[in-house]
């Protein structure tokens, strides 16, 4: 089987890829947590990034693709393989058709179309992290998700570079077909915007971002949400039962809600905290380390499950 020194040698052979090794992902992650990857490489160029896929293919070598990282949870003990980033950032609008390259900042892609007057992503605003991303896991905020936009995405399956429609996306609530075919990666999407008033847009995503910016200060070391939200209508009737109606938002129930009745708020596991003031909010108040912020999630799902008979299932993803 070929080495790491192997893999390592081609990749270093593809032009437009840049090439680390042993590299820290604490560094590439918003909760400042992650051993080593043993190889990282980052592009801008489809056929540099194509290219490395293809080296890892031949070589057995494990791959992992990140954006910003502020969704991520990696392993004190880093991951075995290659970590990608593919950071092609161009934004582009004919009319109300934009077009996002996957490595855009979301915020950037909000801001873009807010000063183009083209309404659609304004409650978006402050939602970490890149705009392949936001896709895979269909982001959304203030009763929007980016899916209602997209008309298009172009993607690489590990042969070619395919483009699906919005229906063949497959989006439903922080899920996309990305999801369940991890070896698909986002190039770039088009969305389809309304045209409206600059100034009202802008003064929507504001208004949001001074919100958000309070409930999550963006020095925070956290994912946002670590569990998802339940659909009412997907929770058994006698646990729906016991949901006061206030709770409810756009048929939605907050796993926030949950994890209050079993005492999340304030728990605390090392330097890994929740939030006193929400109890799906976890954060690193230090040096927290993954074992230690795995134990406290996998402690908050017991609590709930012993309770509930529900199981509450993470918003984050897992690497290593
Ligand atoms: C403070 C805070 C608040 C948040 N609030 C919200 C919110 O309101 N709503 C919400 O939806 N999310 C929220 N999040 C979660 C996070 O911002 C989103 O999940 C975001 O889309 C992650 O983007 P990222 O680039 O950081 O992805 P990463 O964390 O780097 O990766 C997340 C997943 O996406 C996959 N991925 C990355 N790039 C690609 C690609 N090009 N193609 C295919 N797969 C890819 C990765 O493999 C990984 O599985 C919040 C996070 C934080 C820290």
């Amino acid at each position: 089987m070929p080495t790491t020194e192997e893999t390592l040698l081609r990749l270093a052979g593809i032009p437009n890829l840049t090439l680390s090794t042993h590299t820290p992902l604490a560094r590439y992650t918003r909760f400042g947590i992650g051993g080593p990857a043993d190889l990282y490489a980052e592009t801008c160029s489809p056929d540099a990034f194509a290219a490395a896929i293809g080296t890892a293919r031949d070589t057995a070598m494990p791959v992992m693709v990140i954006g910003g990282g502020t969704n991520l949870i990696v392993s004190d003990l880093g991951f075995r393989g290659l970590v990608l980033r593919y950071r092609a950032d161009r934004l582009s609008a004919a009319g109300a058709h934009v077009v996002a390259g996957a490595g855009a900042v979301l915020q950037d892609l909000v801001d873009f179309a807010n000063a183009r007057g083209l309404k659609g992503l304004e409650t978006l605003a402050g939602i970490p992290g890149w705009v392949g991303a936001a896709v895979y896991g269909n982001a959304g905020a203030y009763g929007h998700s980016i899916s209602e936009r997209v008309v298009s995405v172009e993607f690489f399956d590990g042969e070619r570079v395919r483009s699906f429609d919005n229906q063949e996306c497959e989006f439903a609530y922080r899920e996309s077909i990305f999801k369940r075919h991890k070896e698909w990666i986002i190039f770039s999407t088009g969305l389809a915007l309304t045209p409206d008033d600059a100034a009202v847009l802008e003064k929507i995503s504001a208004d949001i971002l001074k919100i958000r910016n309070e409930k999550f200060p963006p020095t925070m070391k956290c994912a946002g949400s670590i569990f998802k939200n339940f659909l009412l209508r997907d929770l058994p009737a006698g646990v729906a039962a016991q949901v006061p109606a206030t709770v409810v938002r756009e048929g939605k129930i907050p796993a926030a809600w949950f994890l209050e009745q079993v005492g999340s708020k304030g728990a605390r596991r090392g330097d890994i905290q929740v939030a006193t003031y929400h109890a799906n909010l976890i954060y690193n108040d230090g040096a927290g380390t993954a074992r230690d912020l795995c134990a406290l999630i996998a402690d908050l799902k017991d609590r709930v499950r012993e309770r509930f008979g529900i199981e509450v299932e993470e918003e984050v993803q897992y690497v290593g």
